[in-house]
C-alpha cells in the first residue's frame, strides 16, 4: 500500500540543494562500465557502497562495438586491440561506392573486450570492499524506501535511466544493431549513406573476428535488423565473407538528461553515463565519457558538493561536444562531406590524437 502511494508522490528536482557533506554511504544502480566506475571512485573515501546489476553476469549481455577512444586520455583497465586507421566510405543512394577516404589515427581507438574489462573493474570494486548483487533489478522508490539511511543513490542504469523509467522524462535515442561475424579485420570502415542519420561500421573485435553494425539518429525508413541487411548484401559484406553468428543491439541515450542530481523523498538521486545521456551524437561513444562523468561526480561529492557536478562534467566535454555537433552536422550534409571530408576530418582527428589527461584535476572548487 506504502509503495502504491509512493508512486504518486512526485519527486523534487534538486537544483537548489547544496550539499557539502561528504557521502559515506552509497547505493547504484547498474553494473555497467559507469556503475562500476563510480564504484572504485567513491570505494576510497565511503564505507558502505553497493551495486545492483540487473544481469546474472557483468559484461553481458554485450551492446556495445567495444571502442575505446584515447582522445580523453582516459585509458582502459585492460588492454585491447589497437586501431590505426578507419576508412570512410560514401556510398550513393543505391550503396554503390560514390569516394572514400582513410584517417590515420595511429592507435587512438582501442577495440577492449568489454566483458573482461567489467569483469575486471567488478573485481577492482569488490577488492575494495563494494558489494555486488547480480540479478537484482531495483527501483529507486524501493532502494528510497530500503536504504533510506544512504546518502546517495548513483542511477548508472544506462538508456533509459531508471528514472525516466519511474518519473518520465524520457529523451530521444539512437537505436543500434550490430552482427558478430567470425572473418576478422584490423581496422575500422565507417560507411555513410544519404538517407541514414548514423552509419554503417565494421569494427574488430578485441582478439579476432569482426562486429558489423548500425546506428541512426532518427527514425530509420526500416527496422534496423532490415536495414543491416540491405546494407551487407548491397556493399558487398556477405560476398568478402562477413557472414552473421549473432546478433545484438541497443539503444544509445545522446541527449542530456539533466539535472544530473535529483531528490528523491531525502536521498540525492544522481544520473550518470548513458542514464544522463551524455553519450556523443556523432558516433555514440559512450564509454569513456561514462567513467569520465562517474569520477567527476566522485570528486564533487569528496571535494565539493554534488551541485558542482553539472558545471563541470559539461565544462570538461564542452569542446568534445563542440567537435561532435560539428562532425554530426558533417554526418548529415554529404556535399560539405565529399568537399572537406578528407582534409577536414583528418586535420581535427589528428589534432584529437595527441593524448591529454582529463582535466579533473583543474575542476572548478566551490
Ligand atoms: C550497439 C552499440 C554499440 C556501441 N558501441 C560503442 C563503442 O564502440 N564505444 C563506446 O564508447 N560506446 C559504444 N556504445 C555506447 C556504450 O555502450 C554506452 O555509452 C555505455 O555502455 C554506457 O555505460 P553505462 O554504464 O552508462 O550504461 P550501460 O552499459 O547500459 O549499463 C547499465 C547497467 O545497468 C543495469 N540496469 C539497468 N536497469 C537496472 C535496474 N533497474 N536494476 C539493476 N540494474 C539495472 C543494466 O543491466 C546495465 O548492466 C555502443 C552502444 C550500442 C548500443
Amino acid at each position: 500500500m506504502w509503495g502504491f502511494i509512493e508512486c504518486f508522490k512526485k519527486p523534487k528536482r534538486c537544483d537548489s540543494a547544496n550539499v557539502k557533506e561528504v557521502p559515506n554511504k552509497v547505493v547504484i544502480i547498474g553494473g555497467g562500465v559507469a556503475g562500476l566506475e563510480a564504484a572504485i571512485n567513491f570505494s576510497e573515501f565511503c564505507d558502505h557502497i553497493v551495486v545492483f546489476e540487473e544481469h546474472e553476469e557483468i559484461g553481458r549481455p554485450l551492446q556495445c562495438a567495444e571502442g575505446w577512444i584515447h582522445f580523453t586520455g582516459v585509458k582502459p583497465y585492460i588492454n585491447g586491440r589497437r586501431v590505426n586507421e578507419v576508412d570512410v566510405i560514401i556510398l550513393d543512394r543505391k550503396c554503390n561506392h560514390k569516394t572514400s577516404f582513410s584517417i590515420k589515427i595511429n592507435g587512438s581507438v582501442e577495440i577492449i573486450n568489454r566483458p573482461k574489462t567489467e569483469k575486471k573493474m567488478a573485481k577492482m570494486a569488490e577488492d575494495r570492499g563494494v558489494r555486488i548483487f547480480t540479478g537484482s533489478k531495483v527501483t529507486l522508490l524501493g532502494l528510497a524506501k530500503q536504504f533510506s539511511d544512504y546518502d546517495l543513490i548513483v542511477d548508472a542504469s544506462g538508456y533509459p535511466s531508471q528514472w525516466c523509467r519511474e518519473f518520465g522524462g524520457k529523451k530521444p535515442y539512437a537505436p543500434a544493431v550490430q552482427a558478430m561475424c567470425e572473418k576478422d579485420t584490423d581496422k575500422i570502415t565507417m560507411f555513410l549513406h544519404p538517407e541514414l542519420d548514423g552509419y554503417f561500421w565494421i569494427f574488430p573485435m578485441a582478439d579476432s573476428g569482426s562486429k558489423v553494425g548500425v546506428v541512426s539518429f532518427t527514425k530509420p525508413r526500416v527496422p534496423l535488423r532490415k536495414l543491416l541487411d540491405e546494407m551487407m548484401k548491397m556493399t558487398g559484406l556477405y560476398d568478402e565473407g562477413f557472414e552473421p553468428t549473432s546478433y545484438t543491439g541497443g539503444l544509445i541515450g545522446c541527449y542530456r538528461n539533466s539535472p544530473f542530481v535529483r531528490e528523491l523523498n531525502g536521498i540525492k538521486v544522481a544520473l550518470v553515463g548513458d542514464a544522463a545521456g551524455i553519450a556523443d551524437t556523432f558516433a555514440g561513444e559512450g564509454m569513456t565519457k561514462a567513467v569520465i562523468f562517474s569520477r567527476v561526480l566522485a570528486r564533487c561529492a569528496r571535494e565539493g558538493g554534488f551541485m558542482i557536478t553539472r558545471g563541470n562534467t559539461t565544462g570538461m566535454m564542452r569542446g568534445h561536444y563542440f567537435l561532435v555537433s560539428v562532425f554530426a552536422y558533417l554526418r548529415k550534409n554529404f556535399t560539405l562531406l565529399n568537399l572537406f571530408g578528407k582534409s577536414g576530418i583528418l586535420g581535427v582527428v589528428n589534432r584529437l590524437s595527441v593524448n591529454r589527461e582529463p582535466r579533473i584535476d583543474n575542476m572548478k572548487k566551490k
